[in-house]
Formats: structure tokens, sequence, C-alpha cells
């Protein structure tokens, strides 16, 4: 089994609605950047993104 271990953290933004990906890159941006680069909601199902704070993993609303 090989394995590829990357020494940098690649920062992952994805779309909580329908999991498209608005950032995916090695350099670390501020949440609000990226939404502001998508005018603040995702292009593909125009759900208006939040900011997520540190998790990007999809979990469903608890309310
Ligand atoms: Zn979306």
């Amino acid at each position: 089994m090989l394995l590829t271990v990357c020494t940098i953290m690649p920062q992952h933004v994805v779309c909580q609605g329908c999991g498209h990906i608005l950032y995916d890159g090695a350099e670390l941006k501020p949440p609000d950047e990226i939404i502001n680069e998508h005018g603040g909601k995702c292009p593909k199902c125009d759900r208006k993104l939040l900011l997520i704070p540190t998790d990007v993993d999809v979990r469903p609303a608890s309310k």
C-alpha cells in the first residue's frame, strides 16, 4: 500500500448545500475572502454562503 503524505495542508472550502468546492488550494485563505470571491453565494446551487469557522465538513443543520 502506498500512501502519499503531504506536508502542506490544502484548504478545502465546500458548499454545505451541494458539496461544490468553492476553494481548493494549499494557500490558506480567510473564509470571508473566499465567500467574497463568489459573490456571497454558491455558484452552483445559489445558496448563500456562511462563514464556516474551522471545520468544513458537511453537517446537517441542528435546528
Ligand atoms: Zn452549493
